[in-house]
């Protein structure tokens, strides 16, 4: 074989081998570095109107629904977006039917 065809074998079992080398370096950070997370975000986030206006005063739907589950909101009625469609009654319903890891329920008011 001549050189360029060398060089080609050779830049391939190269590229073969780096992908092997990073394909299981992300694989053993996928399972050692993984972070389980809460569903009920994002089933609150379906609840909410998705218009991610900010109009609760945080940064989107997605923030809200996490704000709600952590215990860092204050009112399920921030959405102002959502008052009319019922989503705080929804939403109160939810976190009584689904609460935290500890057993405990969110005490978060609807109003
Ligand atoms: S006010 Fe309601 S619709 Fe607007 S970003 Fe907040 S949760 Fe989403």
């Amino acid at each position: 074989m001549n050189n360029a065809v060398m060089t080609i074998v050779w830049s391939v079992v190269l590229l073969g081998v780096l992908a092997i080398i990073f394909g299981l370096g992300l694989a053993i950070a996928d399972k050692y570095l993984h972070v389980e997370a809460d569903t009920r975000i994002e089933d609150i986030q379906a609840i909410l109107p998705n218009a991610n206006c900010g109009a609760c005063g945080y940064p989107g739907c997605a923030g809200y629904a996490e704000a709600i589950v952590n215990g860092e909101a204050t009112s399920l009625s921030s959405c102002k977006p959502g008052l009319k469609s019922g989503c705080p009654e929804k939403i109160r319903a939810y976190l009584d039917e689904h609460p935290n890891q500890d057993g405990t329920i969110n005490p978060i008011k609807v109003k």
